[in-house]
């Protein structure tokens, strides 16, 4: 590929987010331009992107087709946002998740480009509307969500403002699967969009689960982990049930939909994760895992270890059939 063929992304905030989307853009072999309104900042997310590139290469679990020569090649920091921006056609914020933040910095970002330049925010709570407020063309807007760490966890939940247009949709789509991240599209949009919904409903039935005494904090953990989660990181929960009657999705209706509306008007109040009752269960987490930095950092560590292998199972997966 020419130098002239390489596209541009331009990446606002060089945080966590914006280290792993520079990751995973430069991975597809996009051009990446990374800017953070905190002098160095960007250089010091570049620096670190190296080191895990290098680590990655080393693991032989750097993602795309590109050596991490190549693609720290596509790598570039500034301190000035309208050098950033420069040649992008496309841009994904990544700044703190403070709705004032974000808006001025889409003000900003409209004055410098052309208008067909996309805007992305990488928000994990705030709304397409509150967001692009005060951008003038909001049809070229949408939310691309990612889930962390973006590296080894593919999804991105694209979600439009009501004025977006569906060749903004298409587009990011495509950018998101020539990366090799597994993009879905809401047709609207919705507080917490698709993911944090579910996972919220899961979180408020644990809750009330170990608050009303009924399984303890490491227990309802296994019923995920050594249940649930076990078929949800290949088949999702419509396929499940498709595959667990003998006639299909039709036929678990009939049998199971009383169960399970039984079930769900059973369900309590949505928790208040407050006072006495949150104190114990933060408490009974704590034993299980201590509070203190030494042991969270080994954890996520873990995590992260355990994040990727499963990212290679899947990927193996899609390369066998
Ligand atoms: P972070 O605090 O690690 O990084 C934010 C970065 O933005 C910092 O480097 C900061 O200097 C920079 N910044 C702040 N204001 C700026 C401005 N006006 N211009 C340029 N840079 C600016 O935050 P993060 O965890 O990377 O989160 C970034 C976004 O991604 C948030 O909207 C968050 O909701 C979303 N997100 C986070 C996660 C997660 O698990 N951390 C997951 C999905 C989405």
């Amino acid at each position: 590929m020419s130098q002239s063929d390489v596209k541009t992304i331009t990446v606002v905030g060089s945080g966590l987010i914006g280290r792993s989307w520079a990751m995973v853009f430069v991975s597809g072999g996009y051009a990446v331009k990374i800017y953070d309104n905190q002098p160095g900042q960007a250089a010091k997310a570049v620096a670190e992107i190296r080191k895990q590139l290098n680590e990655l290469e080393e693991a032989h679990m750097i993602r795309g087709e590109l050596t991490s020569t190549q693609q720290l090649a596509l790598l570039s920091s500034y301190d000035d946002l309208e050098q950033a921006l420069e040649g992008a056609f496309f841009v994904q914020e990544c700044v703190f998740e403070q709705l004032d933040v974000k808006q001025g910095v889409f003000q900003d970002v409209e004055r410098l480009v052309g208008d067909d330049v996309i805007l992305s925010s990488s928000t994990s709570y705030l709304m397409p509307s509150s967001v692009f407020s005060k951008v003038h063309n909001k049809s070229r807007c949408l939310i691309s969500h990612p889930v962390n760490p973006p590296y080894y966890v593919k999804l991105v939940e694209l979600v439009p403002h009501p004025e977006t247009a569906a060749g903004v949709m298409s587009t990011t789509h495509a950018v998101m699967t020539k990366v090799g991240q597994a993009p879905v599209c809401l047709k609207k949009e919705i507080d917490g969009f698709a993911l944090n919904r579910v996972q919220a409903a899961i979180i408020a039935e644990s809750w009330r689960l170990v608050q009303d005494g009924v399984v303890s904090v490491k227990d309802i953990d296994l019923v995920m982990s050594e249940g649930l989660g076990m078929r949800y990181a290949f088949i999702g929960p419509m396929e499940t049930m498709h595959l667990n009657a003998p006639e299909g999705l039709e036929d678990y209706m009939k049998r199971y939909s009383g169960g399970l509306s039984r079930v769900l008007t059973s369900f309590g109040p949505v928790p208040d994760f407050c006072g006495e009752g949150a104190k114990k269960i933060c408490n009974e987490m704590s034993e299980l895992i201590p509070s203190d930095q030494k042991h969270l950092t080994a954890r996520k560590e873990r995590r992260d270890q355990l994040l990727m292998g499963l990212s290679k199972l899947k990927k193996d997966h899609e390369d066998a059939s």
